[in-house]
């Protein structure tokens, strides 16, 4: 297909490119094309948790989460489509070991903190824990934050109906199209570099996820994105636990968890030691062959039932991990260029909202609902930031690595 030129190009077709696709092109930002080198979802949009929990110790995020959450649970009527968020309830709990046992009290606060934008979040005392789960084994968690209505997304559905909606609304997406460069004449952005030749735009956005830097070849941004290999397993429940559990963001346990599909359970085993930093163009795709007990093993300290569950089947994805496992969005480098990557493992629930605060910031000049600075990608740069440091009192701590901070 002959290059042709576009007012905008996105590059990567994971859940930020297509929310950001659909937002701009239903907002007439002129042409929108999308590059995507693979099929669409190809990377971690396609091989997430998408657990959409919307529990954060600091504001924007959370904020993000929320107004991601708002549209994966009007899918039909905000973007199109099938329903897609299934609200089971989430439990996120927190280390509450003798040298972490302030969490209990920034748990309080982000609860108050979410309250505080509409998300009815409470705080769960173990004997509540039980009423609701009593198959699970509570006796680690003296507190929990659950949130009724959040749930999780089969994100594969998710991205594909964001990239068909981008497309009913004048996107031009195209698939098997790497990016191999950025073009610019200097000063700002005059395209990208495909095999099919230039193709001239104005705007470029690269959500290009671990293969970030790759893509921004040729216009002077180098960002510092560290890319994390991380395995997930699908379980068969035993006959005993036929009812669905929450979705677990269960840093006390080590684990994140998800009902899969009717009987199967989806679990990764969060730790230092599960992330293990790779070549994002050469990696090993399958499970470890010792990863399916350890998942069984991990959630049965949960729920002590699944210690009879058997393996179905696995899936590796990638994390694109930022020095402070935030994201970095917004322009960097010559005029023109923009980047929404770095999420760092927990970017699937933000997507919608990404999407339209970037658009915000292209078409208007600056997005007003959420503050964006505290993302500026250039922070790393900065003299005295410092990415090991908390952005707010009630970040929680951690006795072991759980991947990306809370
Ligand atoms: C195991 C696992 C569990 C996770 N669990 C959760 C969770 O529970 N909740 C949550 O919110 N988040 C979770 N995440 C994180 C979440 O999935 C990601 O943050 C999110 O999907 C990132 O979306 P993206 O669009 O930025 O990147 P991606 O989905 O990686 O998309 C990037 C796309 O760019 C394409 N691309 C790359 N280079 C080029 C190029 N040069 N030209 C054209 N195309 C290119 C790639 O092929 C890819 O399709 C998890 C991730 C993993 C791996």
């Amino acid at each position: 297909m002959a290059a042709r030129a576009s007012d905008v190009v996105i590059v990567g077709g994971g859940i930020m490119g297509t929310s950001l696709a659909w937002e701009l092109a239903k907002r007439g930002a002129g042409t929108v094309t999308l590059l995507e080198r693979h099929t669409i979802a190809f990377g971690g949009s396609g091989r997430t948790g998408a657990l959409i929990r919307r529990h954060y110790s600091n504001l924007p995020e959370a904020t993000l989460a929320h107004e991601g959450w708002k549209t994966y649970n009007a899918w039909p009527d905000l973007v199109g489509g099938d329903p897609i968020h299934t609200p089971c309830g989430l439990v996120v709990t927190v280390d509450a070991s003798p040298e972490c046992i302030d969490n209990l009290d920034k748990l309080r606060k982000n609860v108050a903190l979410q309250n505080s934008i509409g998300i009815p979040s409470v705080v769960a005392t173990r004997e509540e824990l039980q009423g609701l789960q009593p198959f699970a084994d509570w006796r680690d968690v003296p507190l929990a934050a659950y949130e009724h209505n959040s749930g999780y997304v089969d994100s594969v559905t998710a991205t594909r109906s964001m990239a068909h909606a981008a497309m009913r609304a004048g996107a031009v997406i195209r698939e098997h199209t790497p990016v191999l460069g950025i073009e610019t004449d200097g000063t700002r952005v005059t395209g990208v570099r495909t095999p099919d030749g230039v193709i001239p735009a104005g705007t470029v956005i690269v959500a290009a996820g671990p293969w970030t830097n790759a893509a921004l070849t040729g216009s002077g941004v180098t960002l510092p994105i560290e890319t994390l290999r991380v395995q997930v397993a699908v379980l068969h429940r035993p006959i005993a636990l036929e009812q669905p559990h929450f979705v677990y963001l269960d840093t006390s346990a080590g684990i994140f968890a998800r009902p899969w599909a009717p009987g199967r359970t989806m679990i990764g085993v969060a730790g230092g030691d599960q992330h293990e930093p790779v070549d994002p163009d050469n990696y090993h795709e399958q499970n470890n062959p010792e990863y399916p007990q350890q998942a069984i093993d991990a959630i049965a300290k949960r729920i002590p039932g699944m210690k009879e569950s058997s393996y179905l089947t696995g899936q590796v994805g990638l994390y694109d991990m930022s020095p402070d496992t935030h994201p970095l969005l917004g322009a960097i480098g010559p005029d023109g260029l923009n980047v929404m990557v770095g999420f760092s493992g927990a970017g699937f629930k933000k997507g919608p909202a990404v999407g339209r605060a970037v658009a915000d910031v292209i078409l208007n000049g600056s997005c007003q609902w959420v503050d964006l600075q505290p993302f500026r990608p250039g922070r790393f740069n900065e003299p005295g930031y410092d990415p090991n440091a908390p952005w707010t009192d009630t970040e929680y701590t951690f006795s072991s690595d759980f991947g990306h901070r809370l």
